[in-house]
C-alpha cells in the first residue's frame, strides 16, 4: 500500500470462489478479462483486495490452480486474517481486536457436543480465530441457535456463519468479512488513503456483511447463492448501491464497475483489434497488457498472420533496443519480433494463456518509464512466470517506444525452462 501516495481511486474487495473465480469455466475467461482490465486501467492507482473463506493453505492452492492476480491485501479465513502485499505481512492490530471474548478451547469443547451434526473440516481450515465444520442444510439453523446460547453462557461473544449450503464457521463476534472491511477502511482513512470508491463483490452467505458497510457499492454476481439473494431481499432490496449482476463471476464485477460508473470497464480482452486502438495519453500499463494479449492471440492463431502487425510492433521498438531472455542471451528487440512469425498459431487448439500481473510503472526522468511486471504463461498444465522489466521512452505526440526488455525466472515459477519461451 506504500506505493500509493494518494487515496486509491477504486478499491475492489472480492470474494474468490464463485465470485472472482468461476469454477464452471475451465478456460477462466471472465477472470482473464478482469485481470487485463485491472492491470490496464487500475493497478497503478487502485487497490485489489481478496476476501475469502479459505485459509492461507487453501488460498495458496487456488492461486496455483487459477490465473489470479496478486492482490494488495488478502483477507482470509472469513475475515479473521488480514495480510498485506506479496509477502503477506499479517495485521497484528486485527489479531488483538479478535482476541476479545474469544477462547479457542471453549469453542472446541462446546462444538464437540454436537458431534452428530457437526463434522470438523480439515486441519488446515482450523485457524486461531476460526473453527470450521460441515453441517447438513436441515440442521444448520437449529445447531447455530443452540451453540450460540451455550457459548454465550461460557462468557464468549461469537458469530456463527452458515455459508455455501454446507459450511459452518465459528468466529469471534468482531470478525467476519464485513468487519474486516470496516477495519481496513478505518485504517486507510487514518492514513489519509480512504478509497474514493469501494466495490464489494460476492456470491454467498458470508459475503452479505460486505454489502452492509456504509458507502460501499456491492455486486452479487449472477450466480449468487439463494442464501445471499434471500438476505438481499430481506435487508437491502431498496439499496441502489447493491446490484444483482446479469453476468457470472468476474464478468459481474466488470458489469458493476460500469453500472456504478467507477471507472473504465472495457477489458482489453473485449477489444478484438487492439493494435488499432490508440490511447490518447502514454500509458505504459496499457502498452504491456496489449502486447502480451497480442502475443497470446498470435500463438493461438486468433489474429491473422499479416505483415501489418509485425511491422507495427517493430516500429514501436527502438532500432537499438535489446531483449535479455531469461536464459541470459541477448537479442535485438526487432529480431525478437521477427522471430515471432515462426510461432504463429503454434498453440492453436491448445490450452495457452498469457497474463500480466502487478504491472507498475515509474517515470524516472520525463519521457522515460520503467515498468515492472510478472509475465505469466500457461501452456497446457505448465505455468511459467518471468519477472519482466521494460524501459519505455515517449516523444511528444508519439506513442511509447520499447527500449529495453529484461526477463528473469520468477521464484513463483513452477517450471524454469528456457526452451520455447519467446518473450
Ligand atoms: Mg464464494
Amino acid at each position: 500500500m506504500e506505493r500509493l501516495t494518494s487515496p486509491p481511486r477504486l478499491m475492489i474487495v472480492s470474494d474468490l470462489d464463485h465470485t472472482m473465480v468461476d469454477h464452471h469455466d475451465p478456460e477462466n475467461l471472465s477472470l482473464l478479462r478482469f485481470n487485463s482490465l485491472w492491470e490496464n486501467a487500475y493497478r497503478h492507482d487502485s487497490l485489489l483486495v481478496f476476501s475469502t473463506g479459505r485459509s492461507p493453505t487453501l488460498y495458496k492452492e487456488l492461486r496455483k490452480e487459477k490465473p489470479l492476480l496478486t492482490p494488495d491485501i488478502t483477507i482470509m479465513s472469513v475475515g479473521t486474517e488480514i495480510t498485506y502485499g506479496n509477502s503477506m505481512v499479517p495485521d497484528h492490530g486485527w489479531v488483538e481486536t479478535l482476541n476479545n471474548k474469544w477462547d479457542l478451547g471453549i469453542v472446541r469443547e462446546e462444538a464437540g457436543k454436537f458431534s452428530e451434526e457437526l463434522k470438523l473440516q480439515s486441519e488446515t481450515e482450523q485457524r486461531p480465530h476460526k473453527i470450521s465444520f460441515y453441517v447438513d442444510k436441515s440442521k444448520a439453523q437449529e445447531v447455530t441457535k443452540e451453540l450460540s446460547q451455550r457459548l454465550e453462557k461460557r462468557g464468549l461473544d461469537v458469530k456463527i456463519i452458515y455459508s455455501g449450503g454446507m459450511d459452518l464457521d465459528i468466529l469471534p463476534q468482531g470478525a467476519g468479512k464485513g468487519q474486516a472491511l470496516a477495519y481496513l477502511l478505518k485504517k486507510l482513512k487514518t492514513e489519509g488513503k480512504l478509497p474514493v470508491n469501494t466495490l464489494a463483490c460476492g456470491d454467498s452467505g458470508n459475503d452479505a456483511e460486505l454489502f452492509s458497510i456504509p458507502d460501499v457499492y456491492g455486486v452479487m454476481v449472477s450466480n449468487a447463492q439463494e442464501e445471499l439473494l434471500k438476505w438481499h431481499a430481506e435487508n437491502a432490496k431498496d439499496n441502489p448501491k447493491v446490484i444483482h449482476a446479469k453476468e457470472r463471476c468476474a464478468g459481474g464485477i466488470i458489469q458493476a464497475i460500469g453500472h456504478f460508473k467507477l471507472g473504465p470497464n472495457l477489458s482489453p480482452r473485449d477489444v478484438s483489434d487492439f493494435l488499432e486502438c490508440k490511447t490518447e495519453n502514454a500509458n505504459p500499463g496499457h502498452e504491456i497488457v496489449k502486447f502480451f494479449l497480442f502475443y497470446e492471440r498470435w500463438r493461438r492463431g486468433e489474429v491473422e498472420n499479416c505483415e501489418a502487425y509485425t511491422a507495427s510492433l517493430k516500429a514501436s521498438c527502438h532500432p537499438g533496443g535489446v531483449f535479455v531472455h531469461p536464459s541470459g542471451t541477448e537479442k535485438s528487440l526487432r529480431d525478437t519480433i521477427d522471430e515471432l512469425s515462426k510461432y504463429h498459431g503454434d498453440k492453436q487448439g491448445k490450452k495457452f494463456r498469457v497474463w500480466a500481473d502487478q504491472v507498475l510503472a515509474t517515470d524516472t526522468t520525463p519521457g522515460t518509464w520503467i515498468v515492472k511486471l510478472d509475465k505469466w504463461e500457461q501452456s497446457d498444465d505448465e505455468r511459467r512466470c518471468c519477472t519482466t522489466t521494460v524501459k519505455f521512452t515517449s516523444k511528444e505526440g508519439e506513442g511509447l517506444v520499447w527500449e529495453h526488455v529484461q526477463q528473469t525466472w520468477s521464484e513463483q515459477s513452477e517450471v524454469k525452462d528456457n526452451s520455447s519461451w519467446i518473450i
